[in-house]
């Protein structure tokens, strides 16, 4: 008999969440402070069924069904409680406790999640208090327009020019849960201080509305840079956070979009223009999974960076992960602010209406990815054409809604003006086209279901494997089994044996083991090509680790529902 001890489940519980579960096999949409659809419990014509995602819990007013993740797996697939834990465990890629007994962290490391969770909200209930203070921070958002409420309500704060005051505002905390929050750094020769100095504070929140980091600007010196983050820590991962997006679900809960920036200023001036559907990466460009996290709040979002270079580079990234997750009924649009602008300086000089009417005229991402692309080749000789075709079809690629990769393909050979040849799109590695069945009565192998259409997050985990090949030995005993098992059912499979077997070093290896112009060999190298997804950064655990677990759980579900 399995037990699970309540540590583990409160870990598990964590790390699930509740509107992308149920959002799985429900269709949701927001209603309030929660989201509702039709209740998979019993049969209905208008919704009552309601997640809530603050709670992790849904709630079905029509037949009474109520109760947490784990009840929700367990009466939807007919589980029982151990079973159900196993799969969400293997769901959200935290390992099972060896012995059905212990947690994966021990009840010393859950302590210290514990202790940095309340050592950040220490130190930024410190931070706005100094603020208060009368403190040079203080003057900086005056002199800004920012007023006492949204100080309040982004719990704004202010770290002072000194080096060691958060060591004394906090010197009961032991000086490691410091370091390890990030609130302090060490010099070469081991000395402690402050590592936000003369800075105006800005609390990075996740949606429990708990602190896990903080970004810093400085106000009055010289130091550089001007805008610091915190590191990544255990509680915080960089890739994985949007600045502001708790503060715009709190302000209201059925967002019908979010204006993406790149800073936290421009968060903060837009809020006090009163625009709140507002976030901003973290100093990173915008990543796949910061994507991911919009799209369970709202179905558009509207790329507004700086009128720059940097500007314009950023979007044109952002466009491309957004393409890469595109699904029916989501739509990206893109403002181009004038040469010289972000979000801050133009609602200071053009107001507040004129920034809405921007954002309502924005034109929808495809007419900005044609015409940005169209302005760098000069599609009128076969050389610019050819390399235009090629640019914008490894995007349009990894569309996975397919009706809309569709038309875009259609725009694609309009703006050339003919048919473009054999690079149909669908062509490979779809089942059917003429390579592919050619291949397949030559080779059995390729009637496998790896040399089939793969999936967009198979795509981008695969290429995020031959650019990180070394995190193969990372795999687990029991993830490595699953692989052997689904071995036949994905190319990705299929590759991490190889390399794990072979002990391959690079992907040029990798590639040597497939036969010259077989249907997997063309696909690694397609694959390849590309720029690999904003997977790389570390955290708790390595993220391609856990986008290959899921895959296997994917996989698995895939097939449990084929048998039936
Ligand atoms: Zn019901």
């Amino acid at each position: 008999m399995t037990s699970f001890t309540p540590q583990f489940i409160t870990e598990l519980k964590d790390r699930i969440d509740a509107v992308s579960l149920i959002g799985d096999s429900v269709e949701l949409t927001p209603s309030g402070k929660s989201y509702k659809g039709k209740c998979p419990f019993h049969q209905e014509k208008t919704p009552s069924f309601h997640v809530y995602p603050v709670d992790q819990t849904y709630h079905c007013y029509g037949c009474g069904a109520h109760g947490s993740m784990i009840d929700f797996v367990m009466h939807q697939k007919g589980l029982k409680f151990p079973e159900a834990v196993k799969m969400l465990a293997d769901l959200v890629g935290i390992p099972l406790p060896p012995d059905g007994k212990q947690s994966r962290y021990t009840p010393k490391e859950l302590n210290k999640f514990r202790l940095l969770y309340s050592t950040l909200e220490a130190a930024a209930d410190y931070y706005q208090k100094t603020l208060a203070d009368g403190s040079a921070g203080l003057k900086y958002l005056e002199s800004r327009g920012i007023q006492q409420e949204i100080i309040e309500k982004f719990a704004l704060g202010y770290a002072p020019n000194a080096f060691d005051s958060i060591s004394l505002a906090l010197a009961r905390v032991e000086e490691q849960v410091l370091l390890d929050c990030g609130l302090i750094t060490q010099s070469d020769k081991g000395k402690s201080y402050d590592k936000f100095r003369d800075r105006v504070m800005f609390p990075i929140r996740d949606m429990r509305g708990r602190t896990i980091a903080f970004g810093g600007r400085v106000v009055s010196t010289d130091q550089a840079p001007k805008y610091m983050n915190s590191p990544q820590s255990l509680v915080y991962n960089k890739s994985k956070c949007l600045y502001g997006i708790y503060e715009a679900w709190r302000s209201n809960a059925s967002l019908s979009s979010l204006i993406v920036v790149e800073g936290y200023m421009d968060v903060i001036a837009l809020a006090q223009h009163g625009i709140e559907n507002v976030v901003a990466p973290l100093g990173t460009a915008l990543t796949l999974q910061q994507i991911q996290l919009m799209l369970k709040y709202c179905s558009e979002y509207v790329l507004c960076f700086d009128g720059d270079d940097a500007g314009a580079t950023a979007t044109w990234r952002a466009l491309e992960h957004g393409y890469s997750l595109l699904k029916k009924g989501q739509r990206i649009r893109v403002v181009r602010l004038p040469k010289g602008d972000d979000p801050d300086s133009y609602v200071r000089t053009h107001g507040v209406e004129q920034f809405h009417e921007l954002v309502e005229k924005a034109p929808n991402s495809s007419a900005y990815f044609f015409n940005e692309l169209q302005a760098q080749y000069d599609i009128n000789d076969p050389e610019g054409q050819s390399a235009f075709v090629e640019r914008a079809r490894t995007v349009i690629n990894e569309i996975p809604y397919e009706l809309y990769r569709d038309f875009m393909f259609r725009k694609l050979q309009d703006i050339v003006g003919h048919d473009i040849p054999i690079l149909g799109l669908r062509d490979y590695p779809s089942v059917g086209s003429r390579t592919t069945r050619e291949l397949s009565s030559q080779n059995n192998k390729s009637t496998d279901r790896k040399s089939k259409r793969l999936k967009v997050g198979e795509r981008n985990t695969l290429r995020s494997l031959v650019h990180n090949m070394d995190v193969v030995p990372l795999i687990s005993k029991k993830s490595m089994n699953s692989i052997s098992e689904l071995q036949k059912e994905s190319l990705i499979f299929d590759a991490i044996l190889r390399i794990r077997e072979n002990e391959l070093n690079n992907f040029a290896q990798l590639l040597a083991s497939y036969e010259n112009n077989s249907p997997e060999h063309r696909y690694l190298v397609q694959v390849a090509e590309s720029a690999p997804p904003g997977l790389q950064e570390t955290g708790l655990r390595d993220p391609l680790l856990n986008a290959i677990d899921t895959l296997i759980f994917r996989f698995k579900r895939e097939i449990a529902r084929r048998d039936v």
